[in-house]
């Protein structure tokens, strides 16, 4: 089994001899041992098996194994959201007086965490324009930059980032790349076959697919060698006092940054899913190579219609080959970017809330990559806390709806998008 369709209907819980077929929900927080020394195998790690559902839970586990081999990493932990994987996927590496470097076109919620919440924590970030070219860049790195961070497609603005272009650059510095590959997902794009080496998600959007749960997911590639970087990474390279004096890289090689995200992060700081709501990923897993191209398709028809639409100023979907990163998505994502298309409207901000509020069956909601079609203006939704000047920073221009285009019958979606424009009364 190494195709990915047959992964994500097949992957990750195999029934044995008259156990359920489909993934049991394990909704228990512990599980019981018949010796108190069995027990204290596993807290030493010696053993593996399961005891407290914040370490790790069959239903949780199942999924997670399922997603990294759609990844192709060697491990993966699921989170309660996706906000939670992308902190725990830098704070297993970053701590106080730590650095790093981010491309600047990136989700709303994670350009508050790297700017506003971390920064708390004594942990700095600089955002970079992924345009810029590499020596500028390279002049952004200081000797305690830990990472780099970008994501495949920006959310909102739909940019492409350059994966192997940006890994070089980290590890010519002695750093992973860490790629949020939420709107690719496996099916389109697997960022470690650029030499990316960790992979985050919001599984919330098309992994699950139906807009039932909130929850993210950290892999891991196993590639990047910590070893030989010891200096930057004690927290990896050195004894953990939390862990009887283990050191991670050491005891547990190319699971090293896997075992301490759960056995130190999760431990400390909890965040993981309600297996329920692993369940839900699950039956949303089962349908992503079906879900995906069906997006692809019909996004990449409504992006057409919406480039030819004199109503409409301009259109941000790689797709396009008029677009600015058709290039890198035809090297990155050969089958197809994902359902989600910026544009903006001529006319005032006005003209676009009056449009999206004649919108029928597209709904206005905070939510994306979902198998219904919806929008949203970031500018006075997600985005809200930011200023004009970030707003432009993050890629996200005022004018700018966030069209996620589902898997209906794409003339439906057509005629709704048409007679809402009609409805509203713009220019010409
Ligand atoms: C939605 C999203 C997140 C945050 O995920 P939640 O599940 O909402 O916490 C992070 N990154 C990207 C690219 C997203 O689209």
């Amino acid at each position: 089994m190494k195709n990915l369709e047959t992964i994500c209907v097949q992957g990750g819980w195999k029934a044995k001899k008259g156990e359920a077929q489909q993934l049991p929900i394990y909704q228990s927080t512990t599980f019981r041992y018949e010796t108190s020394e069995q027990m204290a195998r596993l807290f030493d790690l010696e053993d593996e098996g399961y005891f407290y559902t914040r370490l790790a839970n069959p239903t949780n586990d199942a999924v997670a194994q399922k997603i990294a081999r759609l990844e192709g990493g060697v491990g993966a932990m699921l989170t309660s959201s996706g906000q939670a994987a992308n902190f725990y996927a830098i704070f297993n590496i970053c701590q106080a007086g730590d650095h790093f470097i981010t491309s600047n076109t990136i989700y709303g919620g994670t350009f508050n965490l790297f700017g506003v919440t971390l920064k708390k924590l004594g942990i700095e970030c600089t955002f970079v324009d992924p345009d810029w070219d590499d020596e500028r860049i390279e002049a952004e790195f200081r000797p305690n930059t830990k990472l780099v961070f970008g994501e495949t497609i920006s959310n909102p603005g739909c940019n492409i980032f350059d994966i192997e272009r940006f890994a070089k650059i980290a590890h010519r510095h002695g750093v992973p790349l860490i790629v949020d590959n939420t709107f690719a997902t496996p099916i389109n794009c697997r960022p470690f076959e650029w030499g990316c080496d960790i992979v985050t998600h919001s599984t919330t959007k098309y992994m699950d697919g139906h807009a039932t749960q909130v929850g993210g997911v950290v892999v891991d590639s196993g590639n990047f060698d910590w070893e030989a970087h010891a200096d930057k990474f004690p927290g990896l390279c050195t004894p953990d006092e939390s862990y009887h004096g283990l050191t991670y890289t050491k005891a547990f090689g190319k699971m090293g940054y896997m075992t301490k995200l759960v056995a130190q992060l999760m431990r400390d700081l909890g965040s993981i899913p309600s297996p329920q709501n692993s369940f839900l990923l699950n039956l949303g897993l089962e349908t992503l190579h079906l879900r995906m191209p069906r997006h692809c398709e019909n996004a990449q028809r409504v992006a057409e219609w919406l480039e030819a639409n004199p109503q409409v100023a301009w259109v941000n979907y790689a797709g396009l080959p008029s677009n600015k990163y058709h290039a890198l998505a035809q090297k990155y994502l050969p089958n197809g970017t994902c359902g989600v298309i910026a544009f903006g409207l001529k006319g005032s901000r006005e003209d676009a809330i009056r449009f999206m509020d004649s919108l029928d069956f597209i709904s206005i909601v905070t939510h994306v990559a979902d198998a219904r079609t919806c929008v949203l203006h970031p500018a006075s939704h997600t985005h809200r806390q930011l200023s004009d000047e970030q707003l432009m920073e993050a890629g996200v221009a005022p004018d700018l709806i966030r069209l996620s285009v589902g898997i209906e019958n794409v003339d439906d979606i057509i005629a709704d998008l048409k007679q809402a424009m009609e409805k509203s009364t713009m220019v010409e």
